[in-house]
């Protein structure tokens, strides 16, 4: 998002842009660099002396300047067809785990879905919000939706800890669609551990059910690494596995042999053929 709206703005200057290569990086002016996560791979030719670096995996406090932070993204950097935006910035919770209380702070509102929905010619829209139903007016969201009629992708997933009847109504009656916009199915996180997690995940699944999203609709992101076990680990993907959902494991260290065993053995689904005591993988067992 970043380097698609710095891309409108240096457009909108007369500047020609375009993707880096690397065999033309002497012929420059100037060049743009964003780290989503903090292990996303950084290339050997990024100097930061040579170039402009940001993003949540390289500095949290570096942001767009407002007259860039307030353009719409030049899609056609990446020839990316639909369309991608926040309707709100924060989240209610504080996870440990998660660099969003620090970086965005409270929920607040942000775009519309019209503000967002520039490329007309596709009826999908990627959300990029953390915590969708903590925007203030999220009904007016949901509202926009249902009126132009898009499919959407709540991409980084909805609460379902504290989802209300309401909220779970208005997700039942959109579009909902993953993040390819292939497959109708909307992520929730079950990422920590205890009783009263387990609680409020039993309660905002059936309620979620209730207004008439159907189990195999319904993902959960899975945090493991962080401050939980395998017997943890296993007992929440075997659980929501057995209530019909999909898993996808999010490993909190990339390279720890445990984590990128159990992530694989789910995420490509081999749980189905070989139990989880017989899978070896790497440097796993
Ligand atoms: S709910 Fe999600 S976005 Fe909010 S703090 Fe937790 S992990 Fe981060």
């Amino acid at each position: 998002m970043a380097l698609m709206k710095l891309s409108r703005f240096h457009k909108e200057r007369g500047d020609k842009v375009e993707l880096f290569l690397p065999l033309a990086a002497n012929l420059y002016d100037k060049v743009y660099v964003s780290k989503i996560f903090k292990y996303s791979d950084m290339p050997h030719y990024v100097d930061p002396d040579q170039m402009e670096i940001g993003g949540t995996g390289f500095d949290l406090k570096v942001s767009l300047p407002p007259e860039v932070e307030c353009l719409q993204p030049d899609y056609s950097l990446y020839r990316y067809p639909h369309n991608i935006g926040f309707t709100m910035r924060g989240c209610r919770f504080r996870c440990k785990f998660c660099v969003v209380p620090e970086k965005e702070g409270q929920p607040v509102e942000n775009n519309s879905i019209e503000d967002i929905w520039i490329q007309k010619d596709s009826d999908f829209v990627v959300l990029l919000d953390n915590d969708f139903f903590g925007n203030p007016v999220w009904a007016d969201r949901i509202a926009e939706i249902r009126k132009h009629d898009l499919k959407v992708s709540f991409s980084q997933g909805l609460n379902i800890r504290i989802i209300t009847d309401e909220q779970a109504k208005a997700l039942a009656s959109v579009q909902f669609r993953n993040l390819s916009g292939k497959k109708k199915q909307v992520h929730f996180a079950w990422d920590q551990w205890g009783k009263g997690t387990e609680k409020l995940i039993d309660e905002g699944f059936e309620r979620v059910k209730a207004a008439g999203v159907r189990p195999h609709q319904m993902a959960f992101f899975v945090l493991i690494g962080f401050n939980t076990n395998e017997e943890q680990d296993l007992y929440r993907i075997n659980k929501l596995h057995g209530m019909g959902c999909d898993v996808f494991v999010m490993p909190y260290n990339r390279t720890d042999p445990y984590q990128k065993a159990l992530s694989r053995w789910n995420n490509r689904h081999l749980w189905r053929s070989v139990p989880w005591p017989e899978y070896r993988y790497g440097e796993w067992k």
